[in-house]
């Protein structure tokens, strides 16, 4: 048995192969899995005088005559007139003259392409967006009356063409497809066989024929992700430690009794997770996802006095120098009073301090480092790591995350993050992740109201921030760019700064960006949290974790330019205490998409639905970020859409590796082997 990576020199001649090699089309295989981009049903072409204007449309005649003219702008533009019985109709080309002496007079031709109405003639035009030439009698059944495949093409090939290659190779291969799939999985979930779905892709019979085999592909590249990830998480969960805490250790309760609150049952129970997974004798990989304010902090703390109370090190890395200082104090005070040291490790540290806080690290001694990423930048070294805490995940690549699970032996680790996943990323990106969600929020909470205004209702804003810095509360005033660019018109946050201080004299506004140096930020953020500032402007250096309780007002200005998600976290820097809070949009919703989200951010306060809300308006890159690179790339499955098929593959996957560890039983075999070669597709075949 041959896996298919076969050569195709057995169907094709060398031209064929030439220009499938442009396409990066080589063996067997990467012809069967060169998909369509479309399809066109071309069971039922009208005649051309029933041709109309508007929408796609199919014609197909015979060449009558072609010309070639220069516009101004010297784009080709080729007119191409085709008839049949009924009448003609002219053909309109762009910048295509390399077809101009292929379109010979008498030759027949499919196209589609949208039809308009040539406003000086008053005749039809169709602008060609697909182009068949009927040659022979392949092209003609595999391009008229059917249903036909519309392939990504280069220049210079041809649609016919190609499907006559691959109907080449499917009539030849396609039967020797191994369906790597088992039968109690594709009779349990009703799915197609793997050669008859490559060939209705292919194909097609029917739309409704060719929607189940769609379904087998992308059933078949989710399943493979989700084998990974299941894998992983097993192979995870056998790995033994060393690094055992001591359980619910007294350090915990002693630093719960310094809260003013208590816990919510969600945070005691994300305590509960945590302390079960680190007395294990288990790594543990856990993520706490839980909304802006939900205090996950809390949570992190308890994480880290279990292993300070078991003579361990800990470490929490943080994606900003504004959060780093934020915890560094928040911690220092909590933890100086249970006698635990806390040191702070970040990009514009003075290098004697780094050297110091290095020293104290390299010790060994059980004690708490909190930085930026710059702790786990070399040679920063923990050699008693026995936790190390990621706040704010999502900030953070998920190649980062890999690093920093490298770094020591193998220390627990915790993620936390408030960006609400939606599900299908959880079992994407983080499907190997053991998981805790917070769901409650402290008791008395409000969720901050949440207005829409245009730029121009600025007075109004001002209005309000007036009344509540009248109450003694802050105000926040986010903008998105450090400085104003010539290509995009955007109030900066360095200008509006000068806007706010005229508008609000005897007002202290303080001004914080990515730009200021270190112990700058560190200042006017304490000046701040300590109500000596009483505005701030900012960047979204402050989007994620700062907890100032008493600020009770989040402008944001363009806040079109946000993504759902960011403001729904930039939103969380308000309603954290008991008092009342706004959240003021302040922009222009030029688009229809822009104008839905500013609505749903006024309507929806719940970060999950915001963020699902968000994926299928935004897509899945711009939800994360280009931060986040650890999506899979996708031949034919879509993360919105085909979310159900990513569930199944998901349950498919974990039922399994559950009855077959190993995937060693007889009637795995083939699944195994697929799942291991990293081939879509495995040919049995005999090389001729
Ligand atoms: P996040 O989940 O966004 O990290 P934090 O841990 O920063 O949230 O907590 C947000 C705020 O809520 C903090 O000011 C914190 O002191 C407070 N807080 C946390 N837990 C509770 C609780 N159970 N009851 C009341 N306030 C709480
Ligand atoms: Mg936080």
């Amino acid at each position: 048995m041959l896996d298919f990576s076969i050569g195709l020199g057995s169907v094709l001649n060398d031209y064929s192969l030439r220009q499938l090699g442009r396409l990066g089309i080589q063996t067997v295989g990467d012809v069967l899995g060169y998909f369509p981009r479309g399809y066109q049903d071309r069971r039922n072409i009208p005649r051309i005088s029933q041709v109309v204007a508007g929408g796609l449309q199919l014609a197909t005649g015979i060449v009558a005559s072609v010309t070639e003219e220069i516009a101004k702008n010297r784009v080709s533009v080729l007119k191409c007139r085709i008839g049949d019985v009924s009448g003609s109709i002219e053909l309109v080309f762009f910048n295509q003259s390399f077809l101009k002496p292929v379109l010979k007079e008498g030759l027949q031709l499919v196209v589609a392409g949208k039809v308009e109405i040539n406003s000086y003639t008053g005749s039809r035009q169709l602008m060609v967006s697909v182009l068949d030439i009927i040659r022979t009698e392949v092209d003609r059944r595999m391009a008229l009356g059917v249903i036909v495949p519309i392939y990504p093409l280069s220049q210079g090939l041809y649609q016919s063409r190609i499907r006559a290659i691959i109907l080449a190779v499917i009539e030849k291969y396609v039967g020797q497809v191994d369906d790597h799939l088992p039968l109690w999985i594709r009779d349990k979930l009703n799915l197609m066989p793997l050669n008859a779905a490559l060939k209705e892709l292919h194909l097609p019979t029917s739309p409704a024929l060719c929607t189940a085999a769609r379904q087998r592909i992308i059933f078949d590249e989710f399943l493979r992700f989700q084998m990974t990830l299941v894998e992983k998480r097993q192979v995870r969960h056998r790995e033994t430690t060393d690094i055992r805490f001591v359980a619910m250790h007294p350090l915990v309760d002693r630093y719960l009794g310094l809260l003013t609150y208590r816990l919510t049952r969600d945070q005691s129970s994300a305590i509960s997770d945590v302390a079960g997974d680190v007395t294990s004798g288990r790594a543990m990989n856990r993520l706490i996802q839980g909304d802006v304010g939900s205090g996950k902090t809390d949570v992190i703390a308890a994480g880290i006095l279990l292993a300070i109370g078991s003579g361990f090190q800990a470490a929490l890395m943080v994606p900003t120098e504004v959060l780093a200082d934020q915890h560094f104090r928040r911690f220092s005070e909590q933890f100086s009073q249970l006698g635990i040291e806390v040191i702070l490790v970040k990009g514009g540290q003075r290098s004697r301090e780094r050297k110091a806080a290095m020293a104290r690290m390299a010790s060994g001694d059980a004690l708490v480092a909190i930085g930026t990423h710059a702790l786990i930048e070399d040679p920063v070294s923990l050699p008693r790591l026995g936790l190390v805490v990621v706040d704010e995940q999502h900030r953070f690549g998920v190649m980062q995350r890999m690093k920093l699970n490298q770094k020591s032996m193998t220390p627990h680790c915790l993620f936390t993050t408030a960006t609400p996943i939606p599900r299908s990323f959880m079992l994407t990106v983080f499907g190997d992740l053991d998981k805790t969600i917070i769901r409650e929020l402290p008791p008395g909470r409000r969720p901050p109201q949440t207005v829409f205004f245009p730029l121009g209702a600025i007075g109004k804003v001002w209005e309000l921030c007036r009344n509540q810095l009248a109450a003694g509360h802050q105000a926040y005033i986010v903008y998105p760019l450090v400085e104003e660019s010539e290509k995009v018109d955007l109030a900066s946050a360095i200008e509006g700064h000068v806007m706010v201080c005229q508008e609000f004299p005897g007002i202290s506004v303080g001004l914080v960006h990515g730009r200021l140096a270190s112990a700058e930020k560190t200042d006017i953020m304490s000046r701040f949290k300590a109500g000596e500032i009483q505005m701030l402007v900012a960047t979204t250096v402050i989007e994620v974790g700062i907890d100032v309780p008493n600020a009770t007002v989040m402008v944001i200005v363009n806040a079109e330019r946000f993504g759902l998600s960011q403001l729904h976290q930039l939103r969380g820097r308000v309603g954290r205490g008991a008092d009342r809070s706004y959240c003021v949009l302040l922009g222009k919703a030029k688009t229809e998409v822009a104008q839905r989200r500013m609505d749903a951010m006024v309507q929806i306060s719940d970060g999950f639905q915001l963020a699902e809300l968000d994926l299928k308006l935004r897509g899945p890159g711009e939800l994360l970020g280009t931060r986040q690179s650890g999506l899979p790339h996708f031949k034919m499955a879509d993360l919105v859409q085909d979310q159900s098929l990513l569930n199944l593959a998901h349950r498919t996957a974990l039922t399994l590796f559950e009855r077959d560890s190993e995937l060693t039983r007889v009637e795995n075999a083939s699944l195994a082997r697929w799942y291991r070669s990293a081939t879509p597709f495995t040919v049995e075949t005999r090389l001729n």
